[in-house]
């Protein structure tokens, strides 16, 4: 029985947060939301699947799911495997990267939800099947501006809540000594610094960081695809480089690692097209001997399709969490994060369904 799309609609929220501290700009204002744009797609059987966009692309994102990829995709079979690759190049002239294929990534992850809730199996599933049944999670802090206090005190918090594995946004030798002091010597500390420095200014504060043994240190070079530069900071210090939620296709991802240029590969699903390209670029990586661990700073129905990847790929890693006190966090009940790790969901497509309240609550 053949299916068809009857519908496409976006939703921008705008989740406040806690993160107990003075909140940092991002994009030109405080961060003090989570931001998260859901793209629900409705079919003929009834069937309706939902995914998400990069939040920070906001209304931009909600005008192009609701305009282009409507236009697109209403009429379509959500079954057809050549349906996205369709799209893409039907689309291509409009931008390879950015609030288009942020949008393609929720009509993507959608897809991907529908098809498991037809045939009845989870996305895993879809996916050749769950390597392990649980993942831990770590808590990525978000940017306390080079304060010591504060990383302290929230890496203090984060211990106390069960992470195993803790994420830094911080820039400076000394805050990553200030959260080693905390977590003593055997958590794992991953270090953010979003693209801090230009080629040449990175050696000294990424060396200065290896006294804490470092887990990586993540896009320290401004651009982001400047892969030259950070296979050569990568090589002089010996620090692991991890990067990747900025690259814009599966073949950035394939540069990278021909430069030499990283040790981890962090597509983020939201903007790099979906579970479709992630899981290319997850097998590719691994296959070349590099590890894959998704960029996730969100909660929505990217969350889960990131879970479903990093459940079934070859690899274990932790999935990111975002770490803050969060008005309603979406799935808490479907899907917890317990001590620091969660269970992967056996339902049918990504396994749980965004709780109405949110869109009652928190509509931007
Ligand atoms: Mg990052």
């Amino acid at each position: 029985m053949p299916v068809t799309i009857t519908a496409i609609d976006a939703f921008h929220l705008r989740i406040p947060h806690d993160m107990w501290a003075e909140p940092p700009l991002f994009a030109g204002r405080p961060r003090t939301h989570v931001e998260a744009v859901y793209v629900r797609v409705t079919t003929d059987k009834g069937v309706v699947g939902w995914g998400e966009c990069n939040g920070f692309s906001g209304a931009a994102a909600v005008t192009a799911v609701e305009t282009l990829i409507r236009r697109v995709a209403v009429g379509q079979d959500p079954t057809d495997s050549e349906l996205m690759p369709r799209i893409e190049r039907m689309l291509h002239g409009l931008g390879r990267a950015g609030v288009i294929m942020h949008a393609m990534s929720g009509l993507d992850i959608a897809l991907w939800d529908i098809r498991g809730k037809l045939e009845g199996v989870s996305v895993s599933k879809l996916l050749g099947g769950a390597k392990r049944t649980r993942v831990e999670t770590y808590a990525s802090l978000i940017q306390y501006a080079g304060n010591v206090e504060n990383v302290k005190r929230i890496t203090a918090r984060a211990l106390e809540r069960g992470y195993k594995h803790i994420k830094l946004h911080e820039r400076t030798p000394e805050a990553v000594a200030a959260a080693r002091s905390v977590t003593g010597p055997n958590i794992p500390i991953k270090v953010d610094t979003n693209c801090a420095w230009l080629p040449g200014e990175a050696d000294a504060p990424v060396a200065a960081m290896k006294a804490s043994n470092p887990h990586w240190v993540e896009e320290p070079i401004w651009p982001p695809e400047d892969f030259e530069s950070a296979a050569k900071l990568r090589k002089a210090t010996g620090v692991p480089i991890a990067m990747g939620e900025n690259a814009t296709s599966p073949s950035d991802f394939r540069k990278m690692i021909a430069a030499g240029a990283v040790d981890f590969v962090q597509p983020s699903v939201n903007k790099i097209g979906g579970i479709t390209h992630l899981w290319k670029i997850a097998t590719e990586a691994e296959k070349a001997g590099i590890t894959c661990v998704p960029h996730m700073f969100y909660f929505g129905p990217g969350y889960l399709a990131t879970l479903h990847c990093i459940a079934c790929k070859e690899r274990e890693v932790p999935l990111e969490r975002m770490f803050a006190d969060v008005a309603q966090v979406p799935y808490a009940k479907t899907v917890p994060d317990v001590n620091g790790a969660v269970e992967v969901p056996d339902r049918p497509g990504l396994g749980a369904d965004p709780e109405p309240e949110l869109f009652e609550r928190f509509r931007a």
